[in-house]
């Protein structure tokens, strides 16, 4: 069941995709702490103002040459994900030849098996992580968070995680994986220790990676690697601070009162 929203709403869009995760908590394939995350992912979209930003830009099109590059490209799907950008999950993946991974940080046969069934409805042929698919497991990490494919996560050269969290980065990191990772906050632990970082909603970033990907695939592999080896992640995410830094600082200095209809 969908709450109605006005037309005219001015937070419009951002409702809607708000209803698009509490009805993936519904049918039970989002994590209640899926939402939580969720909310702080909007507190950072608002500090960007909600586009994608040319640091953000930047690191989309460092990704995109990144997974073309890769031997064995794995893109991991979690419950968010699933929610917010399943089309755009499984074009991103064909596009660059990469396999589609669930992978959860709160495990259940059950979420499994509908965020598969949701990645099949959007077009995907085969979708690893499920059941005893995902018997593998990433060093250092305890319980059923380790548990991934062998043929996907574990194998994988390059692996993208929207939305991921701060220690399964940095174990994928010293397994010797190229990380990107999709995440709005670029604080987190994740920001700091993936190879590639995207500050940008995932509702942006997958279609602005694809065409990205779209545009650089015939293109030589040389050209390819001083784009993705060229990219320095410290540096973008110290742009992005600077954009919001600079972004806040022309709000506060021009006023931010809304001005309202008259009764
Ligand atoms: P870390 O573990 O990396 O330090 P955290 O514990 O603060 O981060 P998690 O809950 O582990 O955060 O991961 C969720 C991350 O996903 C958050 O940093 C949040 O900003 C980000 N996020 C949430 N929604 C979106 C979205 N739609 N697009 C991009 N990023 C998002
Ligand atoms: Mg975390």
């Amino acid at each position: 069941m969908e709450a109605w929203i006005p037309p005219s709403h001015p937070r419009r869009e951002s409702l809607l995709v708000r209803e698009r995760l509490v009805e993936g908590f519904r049918e039970g394939f989002v994590a209640m702490q899926g939402l939580i995350a969720h909310g702080r992912g909007e507190c950072f979209d608002y500090l960007i103002g909600e586009q994608t930003t040319p640091p953000a830009l930047e690191a989309e099109r460092a990704a995109a040459a990144a997974l073309l590059l890769a031997e064995r490209p794995v893109i991991s799907v979690n419950g968010n994900a699933a929610a917010l950008a399943p089309r755009e999950l499984v074009e991103l993946a064909k596009t660059v030849g990469a396999k589609l991974e669930v992978n959860l940080f709160y495990r259940s046969r059950e979420r499994e098996l509908l965020i598969a069934e949701i990645l099949r409805r959007n077009g995907a042929a085969e979708v690893l992580g499920v059941g005893d698919d995902a018997s593998c497991t990433i060093p250092e990490l305890f319980s059923e968070r380790r548990r991934v494919s062998c043929r996907g996560i574990y194998a994988a050269d390059v692996v993208l995680v929207p939305l991921e969290d701060g220690d399964r980065t940095e174990a994928l990191r010293r397994m010797g994986k190229t990380v990107i990772a999709v995440d709005l906050n670029p604080l987190s632990r994740t920001s700091r220790a993936a190879t590639i970082t995207i500050v940008d909603n995932i509702t942006r970033a997958l279609p602005n990676m694809a065409k990205f990907a779209e545009e650089l695939k015939g293109r030589p592999r040389d050209e390819l690697s001083a784009l993705a080896g060229g990219f320095d992640n410290d540096r973008n995410l110290r742009e992005v601070l600077r954009y919001i830094g600079r972004r806040l600082e022309e709000l506060a200095g021009r006023g931010i009162r809304l001005e309202l209809p008259k009764a």
